[in-house]
């Protein structure tokens, strides 16, 4: 490979590396929005982003993602989707201590 060869060859390589990081956090943002109340499965999950039951809410349940300071945080049961961390919803299960 000649130089001019390496070069070019460099410089695509570092361009499609700078696409695919855009890329990937351009989804992860179209990804990554608040759950609705009135999104269906919210409904029949009864999901809320204020908690009705004491002790019980989003923060402290095992389908729970995320980092435990963030107020909005993915859960299993809606991929894509955010939930409140004083959420709650039907499917609530005690996280393991
Ligand atoms: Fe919140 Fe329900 Fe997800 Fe548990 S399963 S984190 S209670 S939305």
């Amino acid at each position: 490979m000649s130089n001019i060869d390496r070069r070019r060859f460099l410089k695509y390589s570092a361009g499609g590396l700078v696409g695919v990081t855009l890329g990937s956090v351009s989804i992860r943002a179209f990804a990554e929005e608040h759950l609705s109340e009135d999104d269906v499965t919210a409904k029949a999950l009864k999901y809320v982003h204020k908690t009705p039951v004491e002790g019980s809410m989003c923060a402290n349940c095992m389908q729970i993602k995320g980092k435990p300071e963030d107020e909005w945080r993915g859960c299993n049961l809606f991929p894509g989707k955010l939930v409140n961390a004083n959420g709650w919803c039907a499917a609530w299960m005690k996280k393991p201590a």
